[in-house]
């Protein structure tokens, strides 16, 4: 219900609101058009989630449509990564999927009927040369020599480019609307060029193809759309919108609003420039967990339902802002920190040696799996006479608000003894390689008397017992927070946008399945990795860190 926790009231809602308070609309039906020449990112899971969620708020229909028009960028694969994407974040399409693609006989149709009224021709300048007649924002455009051309003429001059017989780039079909509009986009705007090109879906029946002003409107109008969410780029082009749907014989007359694109700090929304990042290997491919793509969000292991209360919380509005990436963690993290089990991972281990336990000693340990939650259970940690702890846990020298093991000073083993380090073992570099502890042998469990005077408690995993694992930490993808206006996109790529551990895990990891989140405690919150992780060889992604670190880095 819209107004409720499923759907916020925005200036969309009151829209429809109003559309259905006056009858004239009974019921509303909106899409998502996607070009399939990507993977989809979070900018689109903004617009997934307004179309398909409006639609659902007002028991109303949404279609998925593939505005698939431009034949060279567009494939099968595409398509398939995007029908995966919008289910997988929890939508269901009305009906069966539409395809602009179904439409090119109409839109053909349709620029028959135009010329016949006058309203289009077949324009034989250059693109250059249109682009030079169109004039600027200040100053009119020129009519091009070949617009008043007689009907007939046009009609013979569109059939010759239908049936391939004029070359690529020397005729287009134009609307005829006014060069001195003060909108550009009504100087006449190209409705259909030539480019022989195979379709992945209509091959090579068609040499023409129509631009996306003109099949985008045709296409809502034959689907009976009644409100046509786009973003705000397209505001000028809503003029154009409405002229071809006033100009054409059609039955519905679809409205276009526009909200604003989603724009997230240190990171670039624009399918062209992410296949670029692909293509130059930048990244490992559209779902490398450092892209905020869908397919790169699950990878890293983001939720569904992660990111449509993201989409939820930022909103749906005319401003333009540039999102923190820190709203975006904030929701995955919130989620984790309720749902996600507890383990012990340590990602830059250092041997240490409790002495004074016998060779061969284990025990099981044990621990709940939310400190919070009985009912997530338990799981039993081994635990022996040598663990691995991270090596940021231990410092030779004492060092104010340092809690955790100190040479000669005492800590405890997360659930388990209470150890004091004795002495190190250093490398020809002077590297230590080994810590030797002893402990109170009859204090194991007994942490809670010794709270009091033990402060630091550090987790660590069975050197015997843990599974060796590699943690791939990730960093924003660019160094630069705002990357609209940055022309070399290469130059702003974070050189440490990934940093690979090696360490271990404690054995009940042995079969965690990709993409189920966990808590390493005091290290933050990892999903195993779909595509890298074995058995013999785990690696796990971190999906976020414990707290918010951006504001500490960067403010
Ligand atoms: P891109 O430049 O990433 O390819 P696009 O607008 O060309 O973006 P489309 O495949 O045409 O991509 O987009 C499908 C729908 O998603 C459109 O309605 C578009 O307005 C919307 N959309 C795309 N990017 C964003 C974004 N950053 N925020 C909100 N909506 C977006
Ligand atoms: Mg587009």
């Amino acid at each position: 219900m819209i107004g409720d926790e499923s759907y916020p009231i925005n200036f969309i809602s009151k829209i429809i609101d109003a559309d259905l308070a006056s009858g004239k609309y009974k019921s509303i039906h909106t899409r998502f058009p996607p070009e399939p020449n990507g993977y989809l990112h979070i900018g689109h899971a903004k617009s997934i989630c307004l179309n398909f969620g409006i639609a659902q708020a007002y028991q109303g229909e949404c279609n998925m449509r593939f505005d698939d028009t431009n034949p060279i960028k567009e494939n099968i694969e595409f398509v398939d990564s995007i029908k995966y994407d919008v289910k997988w974040l929890g939508f269901k399409w009305s009906g069966n999927i539409h395809y602009s693609s179904d439409y090119f006989d109409q839109f053909f149709n349709y620029a028959i009927e135009l010329i016949n009224k006058g309203l289009a021709y077949v324009d034989e300048l250059s693109i250059e040369d249109i682009r030079n007649y169109r004039g600027t924002l200040t100053q009119p455009g020129r009519n091009s020599p070949y617009r008043d051309r007689s009907i007939n003429e046009n009609l013979v001059l569109f059939q010759k480019m239908r049936e391939g017989r004029i070359l690529e780039g020397k005729a287009c079909l134009r609307a005829k609307i006014n060069m001195s509009s003060n909108f550009m986009v009504l100087r006449d705007p190209v409705l259909y060029r030539i480019k022989f090109s195979k379709h992945y879906r209509t091959g090579n029946k068609w040499c023409i193809y129509p631009m996306y002003d003109f099949s985008h409107c045709i296409s809502d109008a034959i689907e009976g759309i009644t409100h046509s969410l786009c973003t705000l780029e397209f505001q000028d082009n809503r003029r154009l919108y409405d002229w071809i749907l006033e100009n054409i014989t059609i039955s519905s007359h679809p409205r276009q609003y526009e909200f604003s694109r989603l724009n997230l700090e240190y990171f670039v929304m624009s399918k062209r420039k992410l296949n670029m990042l692909v293509t130059d290997q930048i990244v490992t491919g559209w779902n490398d967990p450092r892209m905020f793509t869908i397919s790169g969000l699950r990878r890293r292991g983001y939720s569904a339902a992660s990111i449509r209360k993201f989409c939820l919380c930022i909103g749906v509005t005319k401003q333009d802002n540039l999102v923190e990436m820190a709203s975006l963690e904030s929701c995955i993290r919130n989620e984790l920190n309720e749902h996600a089990p507890r383990a012990m991972a340590v990602l830059d281990p250092l041997k240490l040696i409790i002495e004074n336990l016998p060779i061969g000693y284990e025990k099981i340990i044990s621990m709940a799996n939310h400190p919070q939650k009985e009912a997530m259970g338990r799981r039993e940690v081994p635990f022996s006479r040598e663990v691995w702890i991270n090596r940021a846990d231990f410092r030779e020298k004492d060092h104010k608000q340092y809690k955790r093991l100190i040479l000669g000073k005492k800590v405890r083993l997360r659930n388990a003894y209470v150890i004091r380090a004795e002495r190190v073992v250093k490398d020809i570099e002077g590297n230590i390689t080994c810590i030797y502890c002893t402990c109170d042998i009859n204090n194991l469990y007994q942490d809670l008397i010794d709270n009091h005077t033990i402060k630091g408690v550090i987790h660590w995993v069975s050197v015997h017992h843990g599974l060796p694992a590699q943690f791939h930490l990730y960093d924003r993808l660019f160094n630069i927070r705002n990357l609209s206006s940055i022309d070399n996109l290469l130059k702003a790529v974070n050189p440490n946008s990934l940093i690979i551990k090696k360490g271990f895990v404690e054995p009940s990891l042995l079969n965690a399945i990709a993409m189920s989140p966990y808590q390493f405690e005091r290290e933050g919150y990892f999903c195993v990795d779909s595509v890298y992780s074995q058995p013999s060889q785990l690696v796990f992604n971190r999906i976020v860190n414990l707290r918010d670190i951006w504001k500490n880095i960067f403010n």
